[in-house]
């Protein structure tokens, strides 16, 4: 007799199966449960479990992910058009009832070797930024890093990078606009991540709507260097000039040494990207696991993409720690709607083709595995797009799901590192914080296995627990922070452009 093919059923309510079998299910072959296939079945794709009439709910994590468009056998594949979408979490009439949440063990001792910085903050890099207020002087930024790279970093060994922080706002903007806050916020605060260590150096133009001055931080002393500076005579001046300045900035940064630091000064940025249907199986329940273990340890975890958890929100909610914690969760969510609304787009313009082809039938059934990075601690405290840090805990940084917006307002929240779980995979990078890829797959971590940093997908295929790979990623992470330990992107230098999320009009 065959042996069953490999499938999981997440909740004892769920009235699918997702195929977790490499090759796909064989029709023929049969369910653990006896159920036999009635066709071939893609890997990450969903088998009725029991014969489901038309308008039946089809049932995944416990939650209805949608509706069966028409009848739909028991052991029959359920691809996405036999999936009716159904309406999403009503925000005025949620339930703001709290679900009382035992505390969790603490975990004692926990350390990693970082960077102590003068406002309290830890960063795991020791990397020069150079922030600029204007995308008209990016190409003299990226001119002076390649330089600052060749000809000082050598003389200062314990630095460990130096990157421009290049983006396209500063000018043409309705720099008054409501919206205009949120990128404003989100360049001075990407100027102060941990990894800078306090010595970001400005570069500005000289007729910007952006004043450099903006992006400096509370009292900090950080150097500007204006292009229109009339001391400047041509290029080659002006960029002198920026690498005379960049000096000090450079010696401090040297002068620094990784010191032990308690794990409760670890901020740690997760999100996903690519996903698929085992996402929500393997890679993001053991970040989940891990994302535990650093709020026992006392650390901070920001999970963030509102359009991936619009759907689940009243799971969230129910996990806030605070009614203020609910209320702002579901103003973040309310405000989203309202600007997807404006642009004419709701939430089902989140899942992408390749969701799909993963086995994800809509954003229901994603957000339902997506919302599981968080974990399982109380929610201490919501950061509206670009906001910085200001509790130790889980928190919601919302965000857009896209990758590089996500990744940018995140290092402008405060992230170190990142955590990224990718179904279909992506070489997504960046340079500001090393960002640790767990694949859902082994598919996928063995074609890309100099690109994965963790193969999760082995939960799936029964060769590692769920625990295992949530306490391998925990130790993963701690290496590098403490710089034990090298990410792929960072090894073969793949790294995204900042993007940062603007709301605002454009002039
Ligand atoms: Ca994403």
């Amino acid at each position: 007799m065959m042996a069953a093919v490999a499938a999981v059923v997440v909740h004892p309510d769920d009235t699918v199966a997702v195929i977790v079998a490499p090759q796909g299910g064989r029709a023929g072959q049969t369910l653990a449960d006896g159920t036999p296939l009635a066709e071939n079945v893609p890997m990450g794709h969903k088998v009725a479990l029991r014969d489901l009439a038309a308008g039946d709910a089809i049932v995944r994590y416990g939650e209805v992910i949608g509706r069966a468009d028409k009848a739909i056998a028991k052991g029959a594949w359920i691809p996405e058009a036999l999936v009716r979408m159904p309406p999403a979490p009503d925000l005025a009439a949620m339930p703001r009832t709290r679900r009382p949440m035992p505390p969790m063990p603490p975990l004692e001792g926990q350390t990693f070797e970082g960077f102590r910085n003068p406002d309290g903050s830890v960063g795991v890099r020791n990397v020069l930024a150079i922030s600029i207020s204007v995308q008209c002087v990016a190409g003299v930024a990226a001119h002076v890093v390649e330089r600052v790279k060749r000809e000082l970093l050598p003389r200062f060994p314990n630095v460990d990078d130096v990157v421009a922080l290049d983006h396209t706002y500063g000018c043409g903007v309705a720099i008054d606009a409501p919206g205009a806050q949120v990128p404003i916020r989100t360049l001075r605060n990407l100027a102060r991540n941990p990894n800078f260590g306090g010595e970001t150096l400005i570069l500005g133009l000289g007729c910007e709507k952006l004043l450099p001055e903006m992006l400096r931080g509370d009292g900090a002393d950080a150097a500007i260097v204006r292009l229109q500076d009339e001391a400047f005579h041509g290029f080659g001046a002006m960029v002198e000039g920026v690498m005379a300045a960049a000096l000090p900035h450079l010696e401090r940064l040297n002068a620094r040494r990784r010191e032990t630091c308690p794990v409760s000064d670890l901020v740690v940025g997760v999100q996903c990207g690519g996903s698929d249907a085992l996402s929500g199986i393997t890679a993001n329940p053991a970040v989940g696991f891990a994302a535990d273990l650093i709020v026992r340890a006392g650390g901070s975890v920001m999970f963030s993409e509102v359009t991936e958890v619009r759907d689940a929100i009243h799971l969230l909610v129910e996990r806030a720690a605070s009614d203020e914690v609910a209320e702002a969760l579901i103003r973040e969510m309310a405000w989203y709607d309202a600007y997807l609304g404006r642009g004419g787009a709701d939430r089902s313009a989140n899942t992408t083709p390749g969701n799909k082809s993963g086995g994800l039938a809509n954003i229901v059934e994603k957000a339902l595995g997506s919302v599981v990075k968080s974990g399982s601690a109380p929610i201490v405290d919501v950061l509206a797009p670009g906001e910085r840090i200001r509790r130790k805990g889980m928190i919601f940084a919302a965000t857009p799901a896209s990758d590089f917006i996500c990744g940018t307002q995140q290092l402008a929240s405060g992230i170190a590192l990142q955590v990224f779980t990718t179904g279909r995979g992506t070489p997504y990078g960046l340079a500001a914080a090393p960002v640790v890829k767990v694949a859902t797959n082994s598919n996928l971590a063995t074609r890309w296995s100099d690109l994965i940093d963790l193969d999760a997908g082995r939960i799936a295929t029964g060769q590692a627990s769920l625990e295992a790979v949530g306490w391998e990623l925990y130790r993963l992470i701690l290496d590098v922070a403490s710089g034990r330990k090298t990410v792929a992107a960072d090894r073969l230098g793949l790294h995204n452009a900042l993007a940062l999320f603007n709301p605002g009009p454009v002039t």
